[in-house]
């Protein structure tokens, strides 16, 4: 019997952090740029992307994430 395993991973791997203005909450406060990627997987094995990467910036302070293209002008 032979089992194939594949499926989608995704994953986010920290790029910077700056102490910014959360957009959310309105505190200056440290903030953490990610880089998520979504893979294609085979027998656990990440091979090849499936989605664009997404940048995404996540407040130190009330933890709220959104997506950002560009990192805003550092404030
Ligand atoms: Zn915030």
């Amino acid at each position: 019997m032979f089992f194939l395993l594949f499926g989608i991973r995704t994953r986010d791997h920290l790029v910077d952090t700056r102490v910014m203005t959360c957009e959310i909450c309105g505190w200056t406060a440290p903030s953490a740029r990610f880089a998520r990627t979504t893979k294609f997987t085979l027998f656990f094995v990440p091979l090849f992307p499936v989605a664009p990467k997404k940048f995404l910036l996540r407040c130190g302070h009330c933890m709220g994430l959104r997506t950002v293209q560009d990192l805003p002008a550092y404030v």
